[in-house]
């Protein structure tokens, strides 16, 4: 196997519409032939193309197993895992808790990055590399030249990563048609929508990753009902369970130098795999780790027993992102009625004998686990290119979208898990008399207060007419769009004055950190409704006070003493419960002032603006 040569693209050569699993650890394409996807596999070799990348001294980048081969041999030059990178910062890289051999850098965009031979390489150009290197695996299976392609990506992307993903194959030259969720892909390749009705789970345990997504298929229409996962789990710990076992029996004898040499853990990584793999179909395998250089050559026979014992508590995790998923989705083990697994670390005989258990249902596993998600890419290029396979596709958006409103709170626009594409629109206005311009927060997140959101993005629109407080009749619309991308647009209706921004965020954001949002969006929900309701009496004591303000000279002499001297005391309580924080105390604040100020309020009734004001609050006034 090879290093494939990149050639100049031959303008001659057929052109074919490919589906692309771009994969954390491989990647792989598969193309609509004969009726069915087929993965693509030039002559002698194997579909996948590990997702490696190795810049050598001079020449163009290595990918695939050549470049696999060379992490032994020059580890700070071969990028493994660049997916993990994609459209995020270095602070959302917890590189501290999982190291890499390369080194990580930041972009003056504030992105990372991986220095290699005094050059930066952005996770785009690396997984441009993989793509071309996939490419070209694809002409030498089937003399065609990939013209545009459907990609896959995890169903926790977010917009930066789906972005940053597109970015990639436009580097290699590649037309995006769709970016599609990988479970849903793995669905397709099972043909799964042909049922007509159902709920589907997909468990997707590849090399780093593991997701779990619950599919419902209604009329034969797919819809994403929830994900759950986690982003640091997969067969990658699964082989560091091993290299633990061969770091114990090594420990008496070698130099302790050694154990932590880069050269010396690449090749214990790739011997626990090599023993992992004999695993799923022996029942009892070598781990087996030679180091020429070292005049190292140790074996030790590891049992399917002891190997499931090590990782019995990883399978656990995985089946508690399940029963987390269930119960997003409101469903119950019995209401599931196929189960598909997907990712190489799927053939691990107690990882399917596990999700059978919990689902209590024998899992799909008729197609290779490490081929589905690229087969179902192809199925659905097959069909956007005008194939017969009648699939509509809808996935959700893991995590919920509002705007930023005044005191800091939040609208809530789409809510979690909601079907992409959506949109919705709700009406706002002004706060000050006379304002002119309103800036808007784009958030995301669970949680209640702006501050624990991430922001995703903020524009402002100009020009409003300078009207009263809460004059303003200002449109909110938020649409997300079937790839996920956002755009939200603000319109005020009298002038048809609008801004928009469609969001491209700086910063990705990592699985860890969106599950970690949806986990506090749970933990905080009684604390953060409180807080919430302090912003929102903070806002409507601010209102209230600046009505009575303005309206209680005019009104004084219509008024008894003790009323005034009443609703005087309740103004003071309210001015110093705008910098309180309590609960009870703003809302009894609140509440007093309210009491105090109806006098007021009925004299304002009798006024000029009875008409106008009929059953309106004082502070609508
Ligand atoms: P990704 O989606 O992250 O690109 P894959 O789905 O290709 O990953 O899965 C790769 C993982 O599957 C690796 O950890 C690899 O060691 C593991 N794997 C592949 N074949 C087997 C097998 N026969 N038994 C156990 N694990 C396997
Ligand atoms: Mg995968």
């Amino acid at each position: 196997m090879g290093y494939i040569e990149l050639d100049v693209l031959n303008n001659d050569a057929p052109r074919v519409v490919v589906g692309i699993d771009l994969g954390t650890t491989n990647s792989l394409a598969a193309l609509w032939q004969d009726g069915r996807p087929q993965v693509l596999a030039p002559e002698g070799l194997p579909a996948t193309v590990p997702s490696v990348v190795h810049v050598p001294e001079e020449g163009n980048p290595l990918v695939g197993h050549a470049a696999k081969g060379r992490a032994l041999i020059d580890p700070t030059h071969t990028v493994f895992s660049a997916k993990r990178l994609m459209g995020r910062g270095l602070a959302d890289l917890d590189l501290d808790q999982a190291p890499v051999p390369y080194r990580v850098t930041e972009s003056e965009r504030k992105l990372a990055q991986v220095e290699l031979r005094g050059k930066q390489w952005t996770p785009q150009e690396l997984s441009a590399w993989i793509l071309t290197g996939v490419m070209e695996h694809a002409k030498a299976a089937t003399g065609a030249e990939v013209a545009s392609a459907v990609i896959t990506v995890p169903a926790y992307f977010d917009d930066a990563q789906r972005q940053a993903t597109r970015d990639a194959a436009r580097l290699a030259g590649i037309e995006v048609l769709r970016i599609v969720n990988e479970p849903t892909a793995a669905s397709l390749a099972y043909g799964l929508e042909q049922k007509g009705e159902g709920t589907v789970a997909v468990y997707d345990l590849g090399g780093g990753t593991f997701d779990v997504s619950l599919l419902s298929i209604e009329d034969g229409v797919f819809q994403v009902l929830a994900t759950n996962g986690d982003t640091r789990l997969g067969g990658d710990d699964f082989d560091q369970a091993l290299v633990g076992l061969a770091v114990d029996g090594l420990r008496e004898r070698v130099p302790a130098a050694l154990l932590e040499d880069p050269a010396f853990l690449q090749a214990a990584r790739l011997a626990a795999e090599r023993c992992k793999i004999a695993l799923s179909r022996d029942p009892e395998a070598d781990l087996h780790l030679t180091l020429p250089d070292h005049d190292l050559d140790w074996r030790r026979a590891v049992t399917r027993e002891e190997f499931e014992a090590l990782i019995g508590p990883l399978i656990e995790r995985t089946l508690q992102s399940c029963r987390r998923a269930l119960l997003d989705a409101d469903l119950e083990v019995g209401d599931v009625d196929e189960v598909v697994l997907v990712g190489g670390s799927t053939r691990v005989p107690a990882v399917r004998a596990a999700v059978e258990r919990l689902f209590g249902r024998k899992p799909h596993t008729e197609l290779n686990p490490d081929h589905v998600v690229a087969m179902g890419a192809a199925v659905q290029a097959h069909v956007l290119t005008g194939g017969t396979r009648d699939v509509l596709l809808m996935d959700v958006t893991p995590l919920s979208l509002g705007i930023e409103t005044i005191g800091g709170a939040v609208a809530k626009m789409i809510e979690r898990n909601s079907t992409i594409p959506c949109s919705h629109k709700e009406g706002f206005t002004t706060y000050a008399d006379g304002q002119t311009g309103i800036v808007f927060n784009v958030v995301q997140g669970e949680r209640e207060l702006a501050e624990d959101c991430r922001s995703l993005g903020r524009f402002e629109l100009k020009g409003l007419p300078p009207l009263p407080a809460g004059m303003a009749r200002v449109g909110v619309r938020f649409a997300l769009d079937a790839d996920g991308m956002l755009t939200v647009t603000a319109k005020e209706e009298s002038t048809g004055q609008s801004a928009s921004i469609e969001i491209q965020p700086m910063h990705g954001l990592t699985d860890d950190e969106v599950e970690g949002m949806l986990e506090a969006g749970f933990e905080h929900a009684r604390e953060d409704f409180d807080r919430r309701r302090v912003v929102e009496l903070h806002t409507e004591l601010g209102t209230m006070l600046l009505a009575i303000g303005k309206n209680l000279e005019s009104a004084r002499g219509a008024l008894d003493p003790e009323t005034i001297a009443e609703l005087e005391e309740a103004v003071a309580a309210a001015e110093a419960a705008r910098s309180q924080q309590e609960l009870p105390t703003v809302q009894g604040a609140r509440d007093r002032l309210e009491q105090a100020s109806l006098p007021l309020a009925a004299v304002l009734m009798d006024g000029v603006v009875k008409q106008a004001v009929e059953g309106k609050r004082l502070d609508e006034v």
